[in-house]
């Protein structure tokens, strides 16, 4: 959802214990499409975790790159989606050499001031050598720019035109953004009706909207019935926000009908536990059947990212 210098306010909370019944290992493989990588500046001072509290016991790029693979092979994901806005990209690079089977690298693309949008040409050159396997995450809400913003048409054109499955960001952000790392950022400019304008200029673009909407409930189901390409991902909203309200909001979607279009995802950023956290949030959500949370946890993603075998 943010960068690593964002502050993140709490939010609110479960039980650190009912998280731990995530931490299981014996599981079915799972594909998690919403992960974050930092460079060694982003931990001077690492922010806690927003549910628990705890501040990561992280002090590197390094630190954090290790426990994140050990955390994503405990929990059985076989391929994990890596966005990260470094230029030219050289923590990617690093992330995907320690485990080229189960990273796939994507470029970061934002458009804030502590962000600026990569250099297209750099983009086109990286995706032509055949290490970046996705686009985005593209928070350019955090920037101030809606997703048809003239500055991100040369993205979207390259996603479409290399066959990119992309991901944008939508709906939430940290309590107080605006006021505090993202003046620029406004709740409006992450609504998923923002997107039609993409959706129509690129009909072939592999859309995932990122956090599934929430809370734009009605535009993000008004969205997906009328474009049955884009997918949503449920990263973020399945460990940060109260239980409840999550589980209510993928019943929803269910019930609309999206059941093979959601997928899992942490949003991982700097705290590894996360990720068995995000888990958890599906896992508990007894209105699932057995097949419909297989549908979430990998086959929706595994035919969206084109991995074969579903
Ligand atoms: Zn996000």
């Amino acid at each position: 959802m943010a960068s690593s210098r964002r502050s993140i306010l709490s939010l609110l909370l479960f039980s650190p214990a009912a998280f731990a019944r995530g931490n299981s290992s014996a599981r079915a493989p799972i594909i998690d499409v919403h992960l974050h990588a930092y460079d060694d500046d982003s931990f001077a001072r690492p922010n806690p975790n927003p549910v628990t509290g705890i501040a990561p016991p992280l002090r590197s790029e390094a630190d954090h790159m290790q426990a994140t693979l050990a955390a994503l092979r405990r929990h059985s994901i076989v391929k994990g989606l890596v966005s990260n806005d470094s230029c030219p990209l050289d923590v990617l690079c690093r992330w995907r050499a320690a485990a080229p089977d189960l990273i796939v690298a994507t470029p970061h693309i934002e458009g804030s001031s502590a962000s600026p949008l990569p250099d297209i040409d750099m983009l086109v050159s990286e995706y032509q050598a055949g290490w970046l396997g996705a686009m985005g995450e593209i928070s350019a809400q955090y920037g101030g720019l809606a997703p048809d913003d003239p500055k991100l048409a040369p993205y979207f054109a390259l996603a479409e035109k290399l066959d990119l499955a992309v991901g944008v960001h939508t709906g939430l952000g940290p309590p107080g953004t605006p006021y505090g790392c993202c003046p620029d950022f406004r709740v409006t400019l992450g609504n998923p009706k923002l997107l039609e304008g993409v959706l129509i200029r690129h009909p072939k673009l592999r859309l995932n909207i990122m956090h599934g909407g929430w809370p734009y409930l009605q535009e993000t189901k008004a969205i997906m019935n009328v474009y049955p390409q884009v997918h949503a991902d449920l990263s973020v909203i399945d460990w940060i926000i109260p239980r409840e309200e999550f589980h209510d909001y993928l019943r929803a979607l269910m019930r609309a009908g999206f059941g093979k279009r959601l997928l899992f995802g942490s949003d991982q950023m700097m705290w590894p536990e996360a990720i068995g956290m995000a888990i958890e949030g599906i896992e508990s959500a007894r209105f699932l059947a057995p097949g419909q949370k297989r549908d979430i946890f990998y086959d929706n993603a595994a035919r969206f990212l084109r991995l074969g075998g579903v």
